[in-house]
């Protein structure tokens, strides 16, 4: 599903280089679970970033289903995002004119699917949200963005779900029940699950959990998971 090989990352700032990944294989099968740990700055974000095709590697290579990113037009990378994935960035990139439902309706309705107001007024239900459904982002609290936003990533049943920190603004209810929903997914359409989360609990619900520190993975480990 992708794997990613001898990755490296730098950004330019102020004609300097800021070395944030460095040497990173990865394969992730289609289907897993991954949990990405560590601590604040280690890269776990840079890296869903350049999952996400939003992003560049300055060197090394990614290719998701046997695609390598590189070779893909910025046309392309936008369908393939489109058509395969779901994101949930910690800033959660609402659309502020645009009510809950409408924000999570939106991406199907560009993609031409005729029930798109029905599919998301279920998520919408479905992140405990149906009494937000017409407010707008600024009406929302963090949390309540939060749903909104995991929502939208998962109303499209993407393939690939990519998600940073999904419950870091959630109560512990609320997180597990999200939780629930991302797991559901994955089991039920065996989407490949790829979480950055300091929740202990939500990285042990995953079939594998590998830590970053200073932009390199440092640790493996494997479990049951789901
Ligand atoms: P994490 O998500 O693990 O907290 P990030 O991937 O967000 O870490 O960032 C890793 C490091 O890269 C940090 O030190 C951060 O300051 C730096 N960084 C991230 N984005 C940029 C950028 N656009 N320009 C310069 N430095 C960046
Ligand atoms: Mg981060």
């Amino acid at each position: 599903m992708i794997s990613i090989d001898k990755v490296g990352m730098n950004y330019q700032l102020d004609g300097e280089q800021v070395k944030v990944l460095s040497d990173l294989s990865l394969t992730i099968e289609q289907g897993e679970s991954l949990a990405i740990v560590g601590p604040s700055g280690s890269g776990k974000t840079t890296l869903l970033l350049l999952l996400a095709a939003l992003e560049s590697p300055s060197v090394g290579s990614i290719a998701i289903k046997g695609q390598d990113l590189s070779a893909l037009s910025q046309d392309q990378l936008a369908d393939l995002r489109r058509d395969n994935m779901g994101i949930i960035f910690q800033s959660f990139h609402l659309i502020p004119s645009l009510d809950a439902l409408s924000n999570v309706a939106l991406p199907m309705e560009i993609a031409g699917r005729n029930n798109a107001r029905s599919i998301a007024t279920a998520m919408i239900k479905s992140v405990g949200l149906e009494h937000r459904m017409k407010h707008y982002p600024l009406q929302l609290s963090g949390g309540e963005q939060q749903r909104v936003a995991i929502a939208r990533a998962l109303a499209h049943s993407p393939s690939l779900l990519l998600a940073d920190e999904p419950t870091g603004n959630l109560d512990a209810s609320t997180g597990s029940r999200i939780s629930d929903l991302l797991f559901d997914l994955h089991r039920e359409m065996n989407t490949t699950l790829v979480l950055v989360t300091h929740d202990e609990q939500l990285a042990q619900r995953c079939q594998r959990v590998v830590r970053m520190d200073g932009g390199r993975l440092v640790e493996e480990h494997a479990h049951h998971g789901e």
